[in-house]
Parts: C-alpha cells; structure tokens; sequence
C-alpha cells in the first residue's frame, strides 16, 4: 500500500512539476488572459503554453466551481473544497505563464495594452501598472444585476463568490441567534427568522432548496425553538419561475417547494430595500397593482448578470460595439466584433447562448483549439517558405524530388490544420437542485425532459456535479463533505 501511495504522490508530483518549461521568448505574441473562471480556465487547460507569452490577470488566483456554491451557503460544502489554485493549473503547463492577481481596470485597445492594479493588503495602498498585448481574451464575467433598484447593494447579499457564500452562512446563523436573544418581540422573530431570495431563476432556486434542507436536517433539530418561524420565500417578477426551463419541470418545482413549505411569489417585483424590508409590486389576478412591505431577516438577490465596468468602458472604444447592451458583442469565432486581436469568453460575451458555465467551458475549449490551430499554422507557413527557398537551390533532380514531396506533405497539413469551423455550442442539458433530496434535469437532447425525485436523481445529480469538480483533489473534498454533513450533521457555528 505504501508503495502504490509513494508511486502515486510521486507521479502527481512530476505532473505538477514538468522538467523543462519554455521562458517567455520575444520572438513569439503575447497572448494576454483576463479572468479564471470557467471560460478563462478552460482555455487554458488546453492550451498548447509553449506558442505564446501567456500572461493571466485576475483578481482571483483559484478557480471556482460555482455549481456547488448555493451548498457552501449552508456549510454542506466548504468553499475550499471546490476552490482550484490558478497555480496548481498553471504549473502543469509546458511553457511558464505569468499570473498577476490584480483586476483589470482599462482596457486600451489603441495602445494594446490593459491597465492592472492590485488592492495589496500587505502593502496598503493600491499598485497600479500596464500589461501589453498583442492577443487579448476576456473572460471576466459579469457582476451581479441590481437594475439601481434603491438599497440593493447595501443590504442584501449576492452569490456569485466565495465571500457571498461566507456572508449568507453567516447572515443566517446571525439571524438563527439574534431571533434567540432575550425578550425579543414575536414580530421581531418572525422577521429575523424571514429568509428571502429574490429571482427565481437557478440560483435562486437551488440557494432556497439548499436552505430549506439545512433548516429541516440540521437547524430545527438543533434548535427547535426556532421551528414555527423559520421560513423562506421566494420572490420572482415573472408569472413563475425557472422560465429556461419546461412547464413540466416548473411545475414539479412548484409542486416540491410546497411540499417543502417554500412559499413561492410570483408577480412580485421588489421596488424597493431597506435594511429590515423589501417593498414589492404584486400583480394581482385581475390585473390591477399593489405594492406589498415584507420584512426579512436574511435577503439574498439572485437576479442575473450585469455588464461589469471594464467591459462596458472597452464597448465604448469600439464603434461596432454601440448597439451592444448586455456584453461584448463577438462574432462565430469569439472575436469581439470591431477588432481582430481580443476574444470574449463566457458571461461578458454575447454569443446567442444563455450565460452559463457549460458554455463558458466549451467557449474557453474552442479558443485553445483556434489558438493551437494558428501556432501550427504559423510554423507550417514558414517552414513552407524555407522549402520553397530549398528548393529553388536544390541542384540535383533527386534534391528537388525530395524538397517537392516534403512541400506536399506540409501543404497537405496546412490545408487539413486551417479546417477549424466556427464556435459551435453543444447543450449536454440543464440541472438544477431544488432541495429535498430532489433536482430537475432537461435533457431533451437526449431523451426529453427528466422530473424526478428520490434517490436516483438525487444520485445522479450529484454524481454529475462529482465528476464535473476540476480536479480529483476537489472531487474527494466534495465527496468527504457531504459524507461529514451526512454522519454529523452541518456545522451549525457561525
Ligand atoms: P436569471 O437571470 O436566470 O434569473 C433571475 C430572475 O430574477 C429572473 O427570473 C427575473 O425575472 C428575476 N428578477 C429580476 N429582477 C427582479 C426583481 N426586481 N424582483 C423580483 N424578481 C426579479 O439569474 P440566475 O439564476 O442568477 O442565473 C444566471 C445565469 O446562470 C442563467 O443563465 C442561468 O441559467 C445560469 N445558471 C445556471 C444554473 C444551473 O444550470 N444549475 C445555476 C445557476 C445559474
């Protein structure tokens, strides 16, 4: 055993530790990448390091597999458990690539260059500098969708990072205790003890069921005096909610959420937040609007993506980008439309597709092709003309038969390596959790949609999240919490 444990920790040493690693060579482009998530990674992963100057920039030095975030809400996963270094990634590459954690402030298309500055806690003070490029990717996401409603940004929380995650786990047991104090009036902890999601797309969703599970598996039983007021609502303007999916699976939700006791309010668009409510207008049955007060303890806002401020100050450089609102407008090869040297990945490209991880993913993957595609095709071209130049020399038949056939042979290559298509996306499905033990799959691609609860899709839930992980790493973490959560119940402490 300890010698297949030896061989093992030692072949994934040597993994993470290639022997030669190509320096960065002025000869070759400077391919600069913004972002590490799952659009930025993923081209990464595939791409062949040693044809460029790779640089990475971004504020975040991990991956993040945010499918598994609504779970770090509740502490049924840690966060680190699905956290990726960027250096663990990085030093599997053959050629060395650069990694700046800073955040992209500018992107100057004139001067081709992006403008970088690092909020250093150590040092206390903010550095600013310029990474010059002559190939640019953005993949940096989207920030979360308030639409400037009043009070959003300071009262509620979002889920988009590991800090959202942390913010809700603590949000809740702040609530869970405070509603526990002394003397408090009823309507206090009622309030307290009010957890509510606004959007009732995915995130909302999966965030509402993953609640309802921590408080009916672990905090009811823990503490029980919180049993009659502990309850969740979900707020969504639309007339029902997960609209991507079909009637079918909504209803399913529906009819889960209510056995679950999630109150569902529909026709509801919050106006307003303050610190203790929410206003909303309700939609009544007969058409006619009311607007509604509704007190919360606990407020997370799930509802979508908005254009982050370095993309939309770029989209003003580019005049082919003016009628773009929602993101870098790009064409079928990624490229963002108005230049020929930037590529736009994942939620801050508008590409026709939903802005979803899978996509991001098969968008980072396209781009590595392309990006190796090109390299190869830049070496066939010039060994193309040094045998052109060959054979031009050549003095003897049988040189020039020779130096011919090797011409032959490289145009064939040249002619098979520049046959990549354009972007296409290919949907493997949606999935989404919904609490008890339940998730709603559509893969109608396949063989129609899937609503089913019990064991079966609870375990292939899962077991697709499982091996979606990015790593095995993180594969066995995911897997050890939620055997922990499982024997010992969630850590309830905040
Ligand atoms: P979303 O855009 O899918 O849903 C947001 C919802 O909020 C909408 O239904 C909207 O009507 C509602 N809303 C907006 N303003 C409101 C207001 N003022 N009051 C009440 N409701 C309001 O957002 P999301 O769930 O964060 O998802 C973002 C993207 O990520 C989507 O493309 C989604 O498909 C994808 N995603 C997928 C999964 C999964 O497949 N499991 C999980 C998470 C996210």
């Amino acid at each position: 055993a300890l010698a297949v444990t030896g061989s093992l920790a030692y072949s994934i040493y040597e993994l993470r530790h290639p022997e030669e690693q190509y320096e960065a060579d002025p000869n070759k482009k400077t391919l600069v990448i913004l972002g590490t998530g799952w659009g930025s990674v993923s081209l990464l992963k595939k791409l062949d390091t040693e044809n460029y100057n790779v640089v990475v920039i971004s504020p975040r030095n991990y991956f993040l597999f945010t499918p598994l975030l609504p779970s770090c809400t509740t502490g049924l996963i840690e966060h680190r458990s699905i956290m990726e270094p960027i250096r663990n990634i990085l030093r599997q590459k053959k050629a060395t690539v650069k990694f700046y954690e800073a955040e992209a402030t500018k992107v100057d298309y004139e001067k081709r260059v992006v403008l970088i500055s690092d909020d250093s806690e150590i040092k206390g003070d903010i550095s600013h500098t310029e990474v010059p490029f002559d190939m640019l990717v953005i993949g940096v996401g989207a920030e979360n969708a308030t639409f400037g409603i009043p009070g959003v940004r300071e009262h509620s929380c979002f889920l988009k990072e590991v800090t959202d995650a942390q913010n809700i786990r603590k949000r809740i047991m702040d609530c869970v205790e405070t509603a526990m104090f002394k003397d408090q009036t009823e309507e206090e902890v009622k309030r307290l003890l009010h957890m509510v999601v606004v959007g009732g797309g995915p995130t909302g969703v999966e965030f509402a069921g993953e609640l309802k599970d921590f408080f009916n598996e672990d905090l009811k039983k823990w503490i029980p005096e919180i049993q009659d007021n502990f309850h969740v609502t979900l707020v969504e303007a639309l007339p029902n909610v997960l609209p991507m999916f079909s009637k079918q699976l909504i209803e399913y939700t529906e009819s889960t959420f209510k056995e679950e006791e999630i109150t569902i309010r529909t026709k509801t668009m919050v106006k307003k937040v303050t610190d203790k409510y929410i206003e909303a207008e309700v939609t009544n049955p007969d058409g006619s609007k009311t607007l509604e007060t509704i007190p919360y303890g606990l407020l997370v806002w799930a509802t979508g993506n908005a254009v982050r401020p370095v993309v939309r100050d770029l989209m003003g450089q580019i005049p082919a980008q003016k009628d773009s609102r929602r993101g870098l407008a790009v064409n079928e090869y990624l490229v963002v439309n108005g230049t020929e040297n930037i590529w736009a990945v994942g939620d801050c490209a508008i590409a026709n597709y939903a802005p979803t991880a899978q996509v991001a993913g098969q968008e980072g993957a396209f781009l590595a092709r392309l990006f190796n595609t090109m390299a190869k095709t830049d070496t066939l071209e010039k060994e193309l003309q040094a045998l052109s130049h060959e054979q031009s020399l050549a003095k003897t038949d049988e040189d020039r038969n020779r130096v011919f056939d090797e011409i032959r042979e490289r145009q064939k290559q040249l002619r098979r390596t520049k046959q990549i298509g354009p972007f296409q996306y290919s949907h493997q499905g949606s999935l989404a959790y919904i609490g008890k033990e339940r998730a709603v799959a559509d893969i109608s691609w396949l063989s129609g949609n899937i609503a089913s609860g019990g064991t079966l899709t609870y375990l292939f839930w899962r077991s697709a999240y499982l091996s979606m992980c990015f790593s095995s790493r993180n594969r066995v973490l995911v897997a050890l919490d939620w055997i922990k959560a499982r024997v010992f119940g969630r850590d309830v402490s905040r």
